[in-house]
């Protein structure tokens, strides 16, 4: 059986682990040039610091994630810095680029775990230089032992704004502001849930109650104002609006902010994958079921690319996912290991509902983001002209979804394809068409999930 498995981070580790145990070795890509995925992302060799440093509390779950990597890969066909561009689910075949050389891999089953990326709602003043999202700032710290700015305010909601702000200050950055746009009350409603998190959720009180002793300035429910500064010379401030309503300032030289994740799940969407909305993390999901088998033939999802659940549901997913393949391809698997990874997998899901009541996507700041805000970087599409857009073609036809306004404006027809302004210019077109943003769709992905170079002849002299 010629299996293969797309990540290599807690999901893709697991269910390789789990093939190999049965004595299947798989194709196993990475388009990173090590595996590990987000979380626990390798700084390049010339770069390697000690993995308590890197990682915090999550040392010792890194470092045995990478140990099981490192070991798995000498019993695997495993290739790093391979992009899969595409995948082809009629002719059950990965379409891949790897240093500039494309290759075609044939699969009877593919587990794909592609991972997640932060979920960002635009402010005015979020393309100067100097603000990234919270992943890529953390990415900085974590990969290259370097920060994104001296002086650094945080902005968004979720876990990660609180992590982020706590590895910059511990790592000996400025952190001159944590801009959370969720209110205290809305946490403190959710607290009876969190607590099902354990040791997770004691974590994230140490972080938030490190950056207060600091004395670092905090603010719960913010409304963001705008980035400023100039498009040459980056960012030199931010302003938001304080709970109370009072415009706040701060100086600063850069900015990270992201709302929560969202799932890398391109791939799965060109597999043909079906989809659905999942109004609680306000997320797009494909529809897989509890062990990971989607309703397309031989494709399995695990971790953040089926839907956010964090490192560790990552790895139970992907050991389970690797399960069920094994199962349909006629392999006898022992039921109680797949009990316990499922009830595993249920206590962990309620922990993330509550996490996503206390974090929940904030879908107002998009909806009311003023006209001249730019919501499409890569095509230079403003707020105004997605509401102009829907207004008309509400007028003389069926209201927009979201792939029929990109015909119409270009939104999300860029370098990223909608991967960055896809989830708040969803909610503009809701807005402005007083509907639920389900109603609205999601961005197709097109091939190739990334952009690719187009091979030329060269020229000789
Ligand atoms: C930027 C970022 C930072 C994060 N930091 C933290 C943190 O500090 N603490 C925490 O608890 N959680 C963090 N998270 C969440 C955490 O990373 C995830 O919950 C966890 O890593 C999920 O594991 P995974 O295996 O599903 O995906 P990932 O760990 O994301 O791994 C996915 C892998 O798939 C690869 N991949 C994706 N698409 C393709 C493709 N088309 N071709 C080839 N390879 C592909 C990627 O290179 C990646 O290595 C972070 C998430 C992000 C996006």
């Amino acid at each position: 059986m010629r299996v293969a498995v797309v990540g290599a981070g807690p999901a893709g580790v697991r269910a390789v682990e789990r093939l190999v145990a049965a004595g299947v070795s798989p194709v196993w890509i990475d388009e990173a040039p090590d595996g590990g995925g987000r979380i626990y992302q390798r700084p390049p060799p010339g770069l390697m610091r000690d993995a308590r440093l890197l990682y915090g509390f999550e040392a010792k779950r890194a470092t045995a994630v990478h140990d099981a990597l490192d070991a798995l890969k000498p019993k695997v066909d495993w290739r790093p810095e391979t992009l899969v561009w595409h995948i082809r689910p009629e002719a059950r075949t990965l379409h891949t680029l790897s240093r500039g050389r494309q290759a075609d891999v044939a699969y009877d089953a593919a587990i794909l775990c592609t991972g997640a990326m932060d979920r960002v709602i635009p402010v005015p003043g979020w393309a100067r230089p100097g603000v990234t999202t919270l992943g890529a700032a953390q990415i900085a710290l974590k990969t290259q032992g370097c920060g994104i700015g001296r002086r650094v305010a945080f902005l968004g909601t979720g876990p990660l704004l609180w992590l982020v702000a706590y590895q910059y200050a511990k790592a000996g950055a400025d952190v001159v502001a944590v801009l959370d746009t969720t209110p205290f009350a809305t946490k403190l409603r959710a607290a009876p849930g969190l607590l099902l998190g354990g040791m997770t959720f004691a974590k994230g009180l140490y972080y938030t109650a490190w950056l207060r002793r600091r004395g670092i300035r905090i603010a719960e429910g913010a409304t963001p104002i705008a980035i400023d500064g100039g498009d040459e010379n980056g960012v030199t401030g931010i302003a938001w609006r304080d709970a109370a309503g009072r415009e706040q300032h701060i100086a600063c030289d850069a900015v990270g902010m992201g709302w929560g994740l969202k799932p890398e799940a391109q791939l799965a969407d060109l597999a043909r994958v079906p989809f659905s909305h999942d109004p609680l993390q306000a997320n797009w999901v494909p529809v897989r079921d509890g062990a990971g088998r989607t309703p397309v033939a031989g494709i399995y999802l695990a971790g953040d690319g089926a839907g956010i659940g964090g490192a560790e549901v990552a790895e139970i997913a992907g050991a389970r996912a690797a399960l069920a393949l094994l199962q349909d391809a006629g392999e006898r698997i022992d039921p109680i290991e797949t009990v316990t990874l499922d009830r595993r997998l249920a206590s962990q899901a309620r922990f993330r509902a509550a996490l996503e009541r206390a974090f929940p996507f904030p879908a107002h700041l998009a909806r009311d983001l003023a006209d001249d805000t730019l919501l499409c970087r890569c095509e230079g599409l403003r707020v105004g002209e997605l509401r102009a857009a829907a207004r008309a073609e509400a007028a003389t036809g069926p209201a927009p979804e979201v792939n029929r306004a990109k015909a119409f404006t270009r939104i999300g027809m860029g370098r990223c394809q909608g991967r960055v302004c896809g989830a708040a210019a969803a909610e503009v077109l809701a807005a402005e068409l007083d509907c639920d943003v389900a109603a609205i769709g999601r961005l197709r992905g097109q091939p190739p999930v990334k952009p690719i170079p187009i091979p030329a002849p060269v020229d000789t002299p």
